[in-house]
């Protein structure tokens, strides 16, 4: 199998639980394993986008900007986009886009990246703020942040389904994060409503984790598997 068949993760979603925010990859180095991916930057601040082979920070201000290769990630996925399946959709509200998704495309126990371009009738997103050291924990950080939203935009949903067996790991479900068109609406996807899109996806049967072993606060943690899973069913959904 082809590296690019492969779903290339940074961390786990469950080291973010513990407050372990410190970005352990650089852009450069995490772009060398996919075009398309989402994560975090350094210190939990704000959402990354990567779309096409750059990576775009969607910020706690609202604004966004591309991010530079020598900054660094705590988490993210990226994989290289070579979707397997293509549908046009017209007028689905979120909840009815994922059960069909799993069940046309037989996600339940595989990994999928999910790409979505199109028209969207409602879009609502958030990001996480900034955090100085010493850090809080995800919940605590993710308490209060800005939310987003926008009608009729023109843009790109990116992310990815994982099996709920793997939650801590990464997020168990759906994952996903938002682009506009003209870089004026982003972040982690909330809500969404699709007017008109073409959804691509992409089913993986290898999932590569790298881990920052090189990192002494991940060294030293001590990790809690139901408190990560309830952090990430508080913090991610
Ligand atoms: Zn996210």
């Amino acid at each position: 199998m082809a590296v690019t068949d492969t779903i290339f993760q940074h961390g786990t979603l469950g080291l973010l639980v513990p407050g372990l925010f410190d970005g352990t990859i650089t852009a450069g180095e995490l772009l060398q394993h996919g075009d398309t991916g989402i994560g975090t930057l350094n210190g939990l601040d704000g959402e990354v986008i990567i779309v096409d082979g750059h990576a775009y920070q969607a910020r706690q201000d609202g604004q966004i900007r591309e991010i530079a290769a020598d900054e660094t990630l705590p988490f993210a996925s990226v994989h290289f986009e070579k979707p397997d399946v293509s549908d046009q959709l017209t007028a689905l509200n979120q909840a009815d886009f994922e059960q069909q998704v799993i069940s046309d495309y037989r996600l339940t126990n595989v990994f999928a990246a999910i790409r979505i371009d199109g028209t969207f009738k409602h879009i609502k997103t958030r990001v996480a703020p900034r955090q100085e050291q010493p850090y809080k924990t995800l919940v605590a950080a993710t308490a209060e942040q800005p939310e987003f939203t926008g009608a009729d935009v023109e843009g790109t949903i990116v992310g990815y389904y994982a099996p709920h067996l793997f939650q801590g790991a990464t997020v168990g479900g759906f994952h996903l994060h938002f682009l506009s068109k003209d870089h004026q609406l982003g972040g982690h996807l909330l809500d969404f409503e699709i007017a008109k899109a073409t959804l691509k996806v992409q089913h993986f049967a290898d999932f590569h984790v790298h881990l920052p072993i090189d990192n002494e606060a991940y060294l030293r943690e001590q990790f809690d598997n139901e408190v990560i899973d309830k952090a990430i069913n508080k913090a991610e959904r």
